[in-house]
């Protein structure tokens, strides 16, 4: 699946694209969005009449994806993108640039389990970007950073420098950091629509509106992400291990095995902060994952809660409908 738009879904086949609906039975009988087709998925569809609207009859099992918490209070969850080899997470090195935004794109790709590559787009607007990269290097030394700038040719090697043939990538990034830029130049043509920068602020009016995956002429496959606003996190709060290794492993020397590092007495972590060893916007960031992650944890659980009581109290009532006169 190429590209949703509204309740379609383009669909690359070998003979072309085809617009291919889900049946009506079946949108009902979907209950969770992680059923739904998301951009990168492979379809099944049903054959279809001559005339007649193409079905989609199955989504193909995902190999990986790309899932974050929608916007809103709500804890429901949206798949950004399937079948991902590696995610591209885009900033821009402009008054805009937020090493705490990078933190939590960092955190999603982590969570999800997808390999990510971290770009600093707008160099050329930016006198040290060196000093950038070292920033983001810290956040996650293990993770490639490259700092580019859309404008200019060599971006679309550098970029591609970490997608072989057949692989597929997705960016993810705010509103106005240079996806759109990016993915054009790769494809040598406009194809996605860019806007000009306001005159007098840093952002760039989104213009991208809807996920679509793009063939690059070197063999490679993109899927461009409209700017994610929040950056909401959807996993189990356990999982946030692993996310912030520097924290941990001091942590580890806490007095308490459950230290909240909070004001503990006997805190390695909250000693290494005042030494100036940790940021303490770092401490902050962790410390509001986790927070956000237990908050989710406990929502699904009311929801799932929910959803057993109404499926009690459907039992109950057909079961009052069936049931003998004077028993
Ligand atoms: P998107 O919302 O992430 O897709 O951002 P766009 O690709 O639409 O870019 C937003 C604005 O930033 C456009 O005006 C681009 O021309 C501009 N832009 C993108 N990349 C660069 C870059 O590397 N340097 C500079 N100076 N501007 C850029
Ligand atoms: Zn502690």
């Amino acid at each position: 699946m190429v590209r949703e738009d509204r309740g379609a879904f383009r669909v690359r086949l070998d003979e072309g694209e085809r617009v291919a609906r889900l049946p009506g039975r079946r949108r009902i009988e979907v209950t969770s969005a992680l059923e739904l087709p998301a951009v990168g998925d492979w379809l099944a569809l049903a054959p279809a009449a001559e005339g007649t609207e193409t079905r989609i009859a199955a989504v193909l099992p995902r190999r990986s994806s790309l899932v974050r918490r929608a916007a809103g209070g709500e804890a429901a969850l949206q798949v950004v993108a399937a079948n991902v080899d590696r995610v591209f997470l885009v900033s821009g090195l402009d008054e805009e640039f937020n090493p705490r935004r990078i933190e939590r794109l960092l955190a999603l790709a982590r969570l999800n389990g997808v390999a990510a590559v971290i770009l600093l787009n707008k160099a050329d607007l930016c006198p040290d970007p060196a000093a950038a990269l070292c920033c983001v290097r810290e956040l996650s030394p293990e993770v490639p950073a490259v700092a580019l700038s859309a404008l200019e040719a060599d971006s679309a090697e550098r970029l591609v420098a970490f997608l072989a043939p057949g692989e597929t990538a997705a960016l993810l990034g705010a509103s106005g950091v240079g996806k759109s830029t990016l993915v054009n130049r790769l494809l040598g043509e406009a194809r996605q629509a860019t806007r000009p920068v306001r005159a007098g602020d840093a952002k760039g009016r989104h213009a991208t509106t809807r996920r679509e995956l793009f063939c690059l002429p070197s063999g490679g496959l993109l899927i461009d992400t409209p700017g994610l606003r929040e950056v909401g996190l959807w996993a189990e709060a356990e999982e946030l291990r692993g996310t912030f290794e520097d924290i941990e492993a001091l942590a580890a020397q806490c007095r308490f095995r459950d230290c909240r590092h909070l004001d503990e007495p006997g805190c390695a972590v909250l000693l290494a902060v005042e030494a100036g060893r940790l940021g303490p916007d770092r401490l902050d960031a962790f410390q509001r994952m986790q927070l956000e992650l237990e908050e989710l944890d406990q929502r699904r659980s009311r929801t799932q809660e929910k959803a057993r009581g109404r499926e009690l109290a459907a039992r109950l009532k057909t079961y009052r409908r069936v049931k003998p006169k004077g028993h």
